[in-house]
């Protein structure tokens, strides 16, 4: 009955939206289709997220090898024998758990460690550290912004950002996707509230970056901070890894500076650098720092690890952009649509047919290649997709073998290049 009364309220004008419930329950529980779309989510992994692991459920049924273009462990730092070894290390001293929230007695001495080296890292006076990606999103923009205030959104932000704002009683308004006159035009309609900008480094489903000079030109003119989700360009862009700010020489400009361990980190959590009066306030007002477990301490441990890994020179790095170099011109001589992605995130859009999505992750998964489905409402109903995630573990071979699949399963089929 719980479940009757709110899947009312959900009602998405697609058709094909099989995984979007409508307002009839019993119709929508019962559809096959509901079914045969679910069993392309949760697929158990039963080996380490690299690109050569194991997967069962889909249309796999049992564990099968697979190539796996679907993890976010974007340097391979998941299972860097040295962040294993640190994890490991931790695990024995501190045991599993946190046990604690971070202001009660949830902070280790490693937490303490990866706050100031992080904050070291991005070249912020402090940092804290969220027990998830999505919880620091929701817990900062929930802590900055009050009733009264205006939070100006890229439309392509991550539901965590829109969730924050929700929680905070401030209004949220959207500027068109990456378009600096869109912004201007939205914050000049706000003027005189007190305003936040938030957007991404790389956007998650989409792959392309932020025009941050642009965006920073119009939030500097307007006087109102920028706050920059760095989920997926941590580690990745900049000379020395600190993402798409480094990269395009404008962190100093940054007001906020958002990142995931989830991602190129290879663990998880979330963390916001800043300046101190920023960090100390958010420690007393972001709910989800507040009223939520810390942390376990050896995956803090790892954290650290990973950081010192993937800063100490620039190998995972390159290998990561030759992999993507490599992939995406593979897959660019296929006549595949890639929609905008300049990075490391790679996506292949596909259509409007939800059904044939999972027919072609179905055929994919026959032939050994785990390719994620993204459905609506992930994205526009327009423009189902797979997302790649490329890694700097993979070889040269698989990346080819990998190329091959999807000529075979998703170029063919889609009448491009080699189409019989
Ligand atoms: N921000 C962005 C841009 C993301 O893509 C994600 C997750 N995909 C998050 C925040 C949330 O991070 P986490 O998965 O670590 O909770």
């Amino acid at each position: 009955d719980i479940l009757k009364f709110s899947l009312a309220d959900f009602t998405y004008n697609d058709s094909e939206a099989v995984l979007s419930p409508p307002g009839d329950f019993d119709t929508w529980i019962q559809d096959p289709r509901v079914g045969l779309a679910m069993s392309f989510f949760e697929q158990p992994l039963h080996k380490s997220p690299r690109p050569r692991t194991e997967l069962s459920g889909g249309h796999l049924g049992e564990r099968r090898p697979v190539i796996n273009l679907t993890s976010y462990n974007y340097l391979g730092l998941s299972t860097h024998p040295e962040v294993v070894q640190a994890a490991a290390q931790a695990l024995m001293h501190y045991g599993v758990g946190a046990s604690g929230a971070a202001m009660l007695s949830g902070t280790f001495d490693q937490h303490v460690k990866l706050s100031e080296e992080l904050a070291a890292f991005k070249g912020q006076d402090a940092c804290m550290l969220f027990s998830s990606g999505y919880g620091g999103n929701l817990g900062a923009i929930q802590g900055l912004m009050q009733k009264g205030d205006v939070l100006v959104i890229d439309s392509k932000c991550h539901r965590s950002v829109v969730d924050g704002a929700t929680l905070s009683g401030a209004k949220m308004v959207s500027f068109a996707h990456n378009d600096a006159a869109s912004l201007d035009e939205t914050l000049s309609r706000y003027q005189g509230k007190r305003r936040l900008v938030v957007v991404e480094g790389v956007y998650s489903m989409d792959g392309d970056t932020a025009d941050l000079p642009a965006l920073l030109d119009v939030c500097d003119a307007h006087d109102v901070p920028l706050y920059l989700d760095e989920a997926h360009s941590s580690l990745v862009y900049g000379e020395s890894g600190r993402g798409l700010g480094e990269h395009f020489g404008v962190e100093d400009r940054i007001g906020v500076h958002f990142g995931t361990l989830s991602k190129a980190f290879g663990g998880v959590g979330g963390f916001v650098c800043g300046e101190e009066s920023i960090i100390r306030y958010l420690k007393c007002y972001a709910a989800s720092f507040q009223f939520s477990c810390a942390l376990p301490p050896a995956i803090v441990a790892a954290m650290r690890k990973s950081l010192e890994v993937a800063t100490r020179d620039n190998t995972l790095r390159e290998k990561l952009w030759a992999n993507v170099r490599h992939f995406r011109s593979n897959l660019g001589a296929m006549g595949l649509d890639l929609g905008e992605s300049t990075s490391q995130v790679i996506p292949i859009i596909v259509g409007s047919s939800g059904q044939q999505l999972i027919e072609l992750a179905m055929a994919a998964q026959e032939r050994g290649l785990y390719l994620q489905p993204i459905d609506f409402p992930a994205v526009e109903s327009h423009s189902r997709r797979f997302r790649i995630s490329v890694s700097a573990q993979l070889t040269a071979e698989d990346i080819d073998e990998a190329s091959n699949i999807i000529e075979d399963v998703i170029a063919k089929p889609l009448g491009l290049v080699g189409a019989a």
